[in-house]
């Protein structure tokens, strides 16, 4: 497998890689990104999904519209057995229904007998929803919580969206991932991703727009935190499905930390 370039310690790759090789190889937290678009996917473009690895263990993180099939270019589905939901809006938790049959049906097959454990905001519906196929375990967490998911310290910030949405730092072998999901812009996030080795921030709309009403930030707020936490990677995620998407980076970029790129469907980076 061949690195495209090394910055700031931090390993990226192509993605034409032999994802077994790598879980089996990999002695470093790494993070694949499965879909990074906002509100609804694109042709063979997933929404929010992010496939967190540490020495064969895996978490995926948010199982938004597109993100099921994707995935299974990567990993076989009954290899992760932690799925953590940010919020419930479809673009983040569609297909966890479908993950939740495959689980079913594959154990039914012999082919798994581990449970789908399923965490998310506390919520009865998703509860019900995941508690009623056979296999499956749902546990909910908030800003106070701490979970301890296989090598993954998980832990927690509320956002500012319209439902009850988190944000995840992820710390594992001294290195740390952020994952700031649909928020506005608040300071509190900087101290939350300070220093992150990996941040991967929401940058729904460009420079000049609103997103107090919706919840989101723009390319100049994820610029700023992007500078102010000095993180030492950043991608922009959860993107418009309008516009030049480089000015988000060009943008970002005019903050001050020059680690910026766009997030895209199968990038690799390892911690
Ligand atoms: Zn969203």
């Amino acid at each position: 497998m061949k690195a495209l370039y090394k910055e700031a310690g931090v390993l990226i790759y192509d993605n034409i890689v032999e994802s077994w090789l790598i879980r089996k190889e990999a002695k470093r937290m790494q993070c694949r990104v499965i879909g990074m678009w906002g509100g609804f996917p694109k042709k063979n473009g997933p929404c929010s999904g992010y496939l967190i690895q540490h020495e064969g263990f895996s978490l995926l993180v948010d199982c938004g519209s597109g993100v099921l099939s994707e995935l299974q270019n990567y990993i076989d589905l009954n290899d992760i057995n932690h799925v953590i939901l940010t919020h419930y809006h479809y673009d983040h938790f569609s297909d966890i229904g479908a993950y939740l049959f495959s689980r079913l049906v594959n154990t039914q097959l012999g082919r798994v007998d581990e449970e789908l454990c399923v965490y998310g905001p506390a919520d009865e519906a998703m509860q019900k929803q995941v508690e009623a196929i056979a296999h499956s375990r749902f546990d909910s967490f908030n800003e106070k919580s701490k979970l301890e998911i296989g090598p993954f310290s998980c832990t927690f910030m509320r956002n500012i969206h319209p439902v009850e949405t988190y944000s995840i730092k992820i710390e594992c072998d001294n290195k740390s991932m952020v994952f700031i999901s649909d928020t506005c812009f608040t300071p509190e996030l900087i101290s939350f991703a300070a220093n992150a080795d990996l941040l991967i921030t929401e940058c729904s709309l460009y420079e000049g727009m609103n997103g107090e009403g919706s919840g989101h930030m723009t390319s100049e707020h994820a610029g700023i935190l992007a500078a102010q936490s000095k993180a030492k990677k950043v991608l922009l995620t959860h993107l418009p499905h309008y516009g030049d998407l480089n000015d988000l980076v060009v943008s970002a970029k005019k903050q001050g930390n020059p680690n910026i790129e766009l997030a895209k469907t199968g990038m690799l980076v390892e911690l």
